[in-house]
């Protein structure tokens, strides 16, 4: 079987509502992801994101089937990449964050696959890129939606790359390097987000996230998804939690 089997800590996304049985958290009033009611956001100005100049180069990580997710961190091969140059500060951030790894969401079918929903709005894909305050150990995790297009030509290479890497991860544990250029992956240049306070998406789905998720969705095409869906895990996202009066903010006026 090509497909990775189940792992064995206690959790898969084929029982999301269960998930609280070993993961006392994931049954909090303040989880992700969430469906984003745009209407009910409130405006609020932050400070422009300021992503650290590594963000632009091509740096090397190391993925890794872990049997949920593929995810990818810096690599510890290269002893010359440390943590604490890629990093971001502001958008209403206290202090530096540092990345610690991204990986991407994803379902069987086109019209599922996002974890965050905009006004009832699903999306192809979600994408995460988890940063850390070493000092606070704040986790701030950014959010970033896909759609799929049919031309090559327009794909975001980053994305491509991964999901190619990824569908060669078939087994649990399996890992491989490979050089990425976050800020391309990201198009930080997209500005408009919606910020709240979550949680992890995954167990321990521990809350105190600081969430940001960007609306200007990146370009992907239906092959790259299908050989993620194909070849590794069929569904990766978890379903949409309460909101429980939490505020959504959004840093643009219309
Ligand atoms: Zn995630």
């Amino acid at each position: 079987m090509s497909c990775t089997e189940e792992s064995d800590d206690h959790w898969s996304y084929n029982d999301p509502s269960k998930w609280h049985e070993h993961f006392p958290a994931a049954g909090g009033m303040s989880q992700s992801p969430i469906d984003i009611k745009s209407r009910h956001t409130i405006f609020q100005q932050y400070l422009p994101f300021v992503f650290s100049l590594d963000h632009t180069n091509q740096i090397m990580l190391t993925l890794t089937n872990n049997g949920h997710q593929i995810t990818a961190i810096l690599s510890k091969d290269f002893e010359n990449q440390n943590q604490t140059n890629l990093s971001c500060t502001g958008g209403g951030l206290n202090g530096k964050f540092n990345f610690v790894n991204f990986h991407l969401h994803w379902s069987r079918k086109d019209r599922h696959g996002s974890e965050h929903e905009i006004d009832g709005h699903t999306f192809p894909a979600e994408a995460h890129f988890v940063y850390k305050n070493l000092e606070t150990q704040q986790i701030a995790v950014l959010g970033f939606f896909f759609h799929v297009i049919r031309s090559h030509n327009e794909e975001n290479s980053e994305w491509k790359k991964y999901s190619h890497i990824a569908s060669l991860l078939t087994n649990i544990g399996d890992k491989m390097n490979c050089t990425f250029n976050l800020s391309h992956m990201m198009q930080i240049e997209s500005r408009r987000f919606f910020r709240y306070m979550g949680s992890l998406t995954t167990p321990p789905c521990t809350e105190g996230i600081i969430w940001t998720i960007f609306l200007d969705s990146i370009s992907i095409t239906e092959e790259s998804l299908n050989l993620l869906r194909h070849n590794v895990m069929r569904k990766t996202y978890r379903p949409i939690q309460p909101i429980n009066h939490r505020i959504i903010h959004r840093n643009y006026n219309h």
